[in-house]
């Protein structure tokens, strides 16, 4: 008898669920068994029974929750198999965050990649996206338009380094998602030569910290709080995306805002933002990333979760490929709508 997709994993509202496995893969509400594919909060969530994850996953869902974030965890390394009843198990690096995995689930023949979210670009913070063929993909749609094409990274931040050369008086002040984004940012301006202390708003110094201690070269870091206004005259500083409109930018010298974003590219956004000086740095695939990355897996089958699922989806048609939109709820942009976690507003 033919299997189906669906005798494996079935799209809920709440996350897709395997029955015969007993689990679901990054559930939005509390569930007995989570396999989580990386730590931003839409994703990974407190209160599930057990939850499988990368060491670095659910170390930063410790960070961020408390000990007490799930009953138990169990962690897996990438390349490693478990078998969970009559499920396969087996996580491969996604490229998208320090411990980001694609979920490979196998069963009678058939195997069902969920990706979380993945970019195919290099990142010095985290493991590069591993292919992994199989015959269903579940990709994301964040960047999912064709106007969506993000340039190198190094290239912005060579664009931040010559503003911090021509305004050596002005603080420049970097918005950045607390988790990934902002370590991203501290490792490419590491990797292109600048080595002046990088201050931190509050809310990113544990999860800086966590990186550091994974061997990933961020330099010297200092905190924002307590710093004299003369001392960050000149200097970086990153703190999250909300807080670039808060009275809390009041403490720099005639501070020059960035923001690194996809959605930079979206003269709009970054006007929303008042922004001086955009940058786009994106941990989602663009749409080039995003079409050749399903066109490589081999599926003939595309499930699209979050973002521009329209666009993707019509995209597959016209490649012969069968595509549907899950519509599972809550899963966000983590730019937007991510800020879940404490103390990401004030320091
Ligand atoms: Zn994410
Ligand atoms: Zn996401």
């Amino acid at each position: 008898m033919e299997m189906r997709p669906e005798d494996i994993l079935v799209p809920t509202p709440a996350g897709v669920c395997c029955k015969r496995g007993g689990f679901h893969i990054d559930p939005t509400r509390p569930v007995e068994q989570a396999l989580i594919t990386h730590a931003h909060s839409d994703h990974a969530r407190a209160g599930h029974g057990a939850v499988l994850a990368t060491q670095e996953t659910l170390d930063l869902m410790r960070l961020r929750y408390g000990d007490n974030f799930a009953g138990r965890t169990q962690a897996i390394g990438y390349g490693e198999s478990v078998t969970l009843d009559g499920a396969t198990v087996t996580f491969h690096p996604a490229g998208h965050v320090l411990g980001s995995a694609q979920i490979a689930v196998a069963a009678d023949g058939l195997r069902i990649v969920a990706s979380g979210d993945y970019k195919n670009v290099a990142d010095p913070t985290c493991a590069p996206f591993e292919l992994v063929p199989c015959d269903v993909f579940i990709t994301e749609a964040t960047f999912a338009l064709p106007v969506f094409r993000h340039p190198d990274a190094e290239g912005e931040i060579a664009k931040l380094l010559h503003s911090i050369a021509l305004f050596p008086e002005r603080a420049h002040l970097v918005g950045a998602y607390t988790l990934g984004k902002a370590q991203r940012v501290i490792a490419l301006l590491r990797q292109a030569g600048y080595r002046a202390p990088i201050y931190l708003h509050g809310a990113m110094e544990s999860i800086s910290s966590y990186y550091a201690s994974r061997a990933i070269d961020l330099g010297e870091l200092r905190p924002v709080r307590g710093a004299s206004k003369a001392e960050l005259a000149g200097a970086v500083a990153l703190c999250p995306p909300s807080a670039l409109k808060e009275v809390w930018t009041r403490r720099f010298p005639d501070p020059l805002t960035a923001f690194a974003s996809g959605w930079m590219r979206v003269r709009a956004r970054a006007r929303q933002y008042g922004v001086e000086l955009p940058l786009v740095v994106s941990d989602h695939a663009d749409w080039n990333g995003l079409t050749a990355t399903i066109a490589a897996t081999g599926a003939e089958e595309i499930w699209v979760t979050h973002g521009q699922e329209d666009a993707l989806v019509h995209w597959c048609g016209t490649r012969g490929l069968r595509a549907r939109p899950l519509d599972i709820v809550g899963y966000g942009d983590e730019d937007e709508s991510g800020e879940g976690a404490a103390g990401e507003t004030e320091q």
